[in-house]
C-alpha cells in the first residue's frame, strides 16, 4: 500500500492526512470546498512546526510529510489509483451514501474503501458499493497525530483480508486498533455520547452550569477533560449526529439528543470550529471562558 486518499480536509481529515503522509504514503487530500482544503493544509503545516519545536520529528521530515500531499477538490481526481480511500467528510448519512456509490464506480476494483464515522452503518454504505467484502470502519480520534486509538469496524460483508490489512496499517502507523462489529456507534461512541447527553441534560435542567459539571467530571472522574468541554472539541454537529443515528439504529429513547443540543445546533453554535459552543473560543481555542448565553 502506498497510495491513498482522504475525503474531507475538516478536523479529522487533515489530521489522518498528516499521520498517513508522516509515515510515508502518498496522501491525495480532497475536499469540495477550496476553504476548508486550505484551513486543514494551514492545520497540517502548524502542528507539524508544533513537533519540529518539541524535537519530535526534524524539518526534514517536515518537509518530506508536506511534500507527500497533493490537495484536490474534485472526488474523481483525488481518487485514481490508489490503493485506500478513507472517507473523513460530514456525519451524513445520504452523502456517505453517495460518496460510497461514486468511489466504487471510480476506484480500482482492488481499492479498498474505509470510513472514519464516529455511527453510521458500515454495512449500509458497502450496499452502496459492489465491493462490500472490501468496505471497512477505520475510525481515528481526534486530535489523530496524537490519540492512540483506531476503532476497526467490520461491516457484515468485510473479508478477513481487509480486516487484517486495516488491522496492520494502523499499527504501521503507531496506533493501537481494535476490532469492533457493525452495530450503531460502535464501542466508543456507544459509551461516550449518552454520557456528553447526560451532561448536556444536567444543563438543560438547569442542575449545575458548564464549569460544575465539567468539574465534577475532571476532578471526581479523572476524565482528562470535562464532557462539555469535549462535546465542544468534538463539534455539537457531530454530536448531534451521532446520537441521532443511535437513535434511529436503536429505536431506543435513551439515546434522543438533548433539546438544548439540538437547539444549539440549529443556532450555529458548534463548539471550537465555530468559535462558541459551551464555551466561548472567539478569542483562546482554550476553554476558559463559558458562554455569555450560560453565564446569565
Ligand atoms: P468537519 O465538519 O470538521 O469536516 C468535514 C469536511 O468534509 C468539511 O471540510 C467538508 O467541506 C467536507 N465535505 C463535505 N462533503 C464532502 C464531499 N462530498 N467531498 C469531499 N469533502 C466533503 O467534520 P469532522 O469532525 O472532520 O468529521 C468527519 C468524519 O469523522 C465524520 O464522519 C465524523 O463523524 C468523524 N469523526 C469525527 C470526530 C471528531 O472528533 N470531530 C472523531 C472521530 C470521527
Amino acid at each position: 500500500m502506498k497510495n491513498i486518499a482522504v475525503i474531507g480536509a475538516g478536523t479529522m481529515g487533515n489530521g489522518i492526512a498528516h499521520v498517513m503522509a508522516q509515515n510515508g504514503y502518498k496522501t491525495n487530500l480532497i475536499d469540495i470546498s477550496q476553504d476548508a482544503l486550505n484551513k486543514g493544509l494551514t492545520t497540517i503545516g502548524k502542528n507539524l512546526d508544533r513537533m519540529v519545536a518539541k524535537q519530535l520529528i526534524t524539518e526534514n521530515e517536515k518537509k518530506a510529510t508536506l511534500e507527500n500531499i497533493a490537495p484536490y477538490t474534485i472526488l474523481a481526481d483525488g481518487i485514481k489509483k490508489v490503493d485506500l480511500v478513507i472517507e473523513a467528510a460530514t456525519e451524513n448519512t445520504a452523502l456517505k451514501l453517495k460518496i460510497f456509490g461514486e468511489l466504487d464506480a471510480i476506484c480500482e476494483p482492488t481499492t479498498i474503501l474505509a470510513t472514519n464515522t464516529s455511527s453510521i452503518s458500515i454495512t449500509q454504505m458497502a450496499a452502496a458499493t459492489k465491493r462490500a467484502d472490501k468496505v471497512i470502519g477505520m475510525h481515528f480520534m481526534n486530535p489523530v497525530p496524537i490519540m492512540q486509538l483506531v476503532e476497526v469496524i467490520r461491516g457484515y460483508n468485510t473479508s478477513n483480508e481487509v480486516t487484517e490489512t486495516i488491522m496492520d496499517l494502523s499499527k504501521k502507523l503507531g496506533k493501537t486498533p481494535t476490532e469492533v462489529n457493525d452495530y450503531p456507534g460502535f464501542i466508543a461512541n456507544r459509551i461516550l455520547m449518552p454520557m456528553i447527553n447526560e451532561a448536556i441534560e444536567t444543563l438543560y435542567h438547569r442542575v449545575a452550569g458548564v464549569s460544575e459539571i465539567d468539574t465534577v467530571m475532571k476532578l471526581g472522574m479523572a476524565h482528562p477533560m470535562g464532557p462539555l468541554q469535549l462535546a465542544d472539541f468534538i463539534g455539537l454537529d457531530v454530536c448531534l449526529s451521532i446520537l441521532n443515528v443511535m437513535y434511529d439504529g436503536f429505536k431506543n429513547p435513551k439515546y434522543a439528543p438533548c433539546p438544548l443540543l439540538v437547539n444549539m445546533v440549529t443556532a450555529g453554535k458548534l463548539g471550537v470550529k465555530s468559535g462558541e459552543g459551551f464555551y466561548d473560543y472567539s478569542k483562546t481555542r482554550k476553554a476558559d471562558k463559558v458562554s455569555r448565553q450560560f453565564n446569565q
